[in-house]
């Protein structure tokens, strides 16, 4: 775990609250704990996986610092991190090549949150075929998401992280990461936080489904009055 000293990490908050022009910077960053804290007791990431990101403005972000428990995360923890990759302020996540990609292709992201929930990742690791969630069964995945799509396997930490995201952005907002876990973002933290929820509740019915005999698909004609439900409702995810 890199070392911070407590002067450090005060600094780092001072920086956020003081030189950055939002007014609601201070909720922001406690928006940020809670939902990490949230993340944690539902069991979507253990100790200090994950990583949840919110954007300041144009150019930075505020990203939650490596190796630290998200559910003891303070405010004054936060990271602040450019968009061309500097490290402005603390110590932030190793994951943040995701988060800055998402940024960079997507205007209207305001948050982006990573978690490992646990099914969704078991999905991947005893379908490595599998190029989506199967949504052809569950019309909440239709409706909240359209499509859950899975990135193709880079290695944690790693620049490609966010190279593998590229080709999925901005059209999908919910993503799985094979082997790895799930991205979500949105155009504010909740969208994003119910993301992350949505995918791991989906892949545990498509779970039990499959463990009672097998999901049957929705009969075609109904799968497309769904697409075209989801299409009119807009991009964010429900
Ligand atoms: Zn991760």
């Amino acid at each position: 775990m890199p070392a911070r000293s407590p002067v450090h990490a005060a600094a780092c908050y001072k920086r956020l609250l003081v030189d950055t022009p939002s007014a609601s910077e201070a909720n922001g960053l406690q928006a940020v704990c809670d939902a990490c804290r949230r993340l944690h007791r539902r069991n979507l990431l253990a100790a200090a996986d994950g990583n949840v990101s919110l954007r300041l403005g144009q150019d930075e972000i505020a990203i939650t610092p490596a190796g630290v428990n998200k559910y003891r995360l303070r405010p004054e923890d936060m990271a602040v991190v450019r968009l061309d990759g500097v490290t402005v302020s603390g110590t932030p996540s190793s994951e943040r090549a995701m988060h800055l990609w998402v940024y960079r292709r997507c205007p209207d992201a305001r948050a982006v949150v990573h978690a490992h929930p646990p099914t969704a990742i078991g999905w991947t690791l005893a379908h490595p075929e599998l190029t989506e969630l199967p949504s052809d069964a569950l019309p909440e995945v239709i409706l909240a998401a359209g499509r859950i799509p899975v990135v193709p396997y880079a290695r944690p930490g790693s620049e490609a992280m966010g190279t593998e995201l590229g080709p999925f952005l901005p059209a999908h907002r919910l993503l799985l990461l094979a082997r790895h876990g799930a991205l979500a973002w949105g155009e504010s933290l909740e969208e994003a936080v119910n993301g992350i929820e949505r995918v791991e509740h989906a892949a545990l019915i498509l779970k039990t489904a499959f463990e009672l005999g097998g999901a049957k698909a929705l009969p075609e004609d109904e799968r497309r009055a769904l697409q075209l439900l989801r299409a009119k409702n807009g991009p964010k995810l429900l």
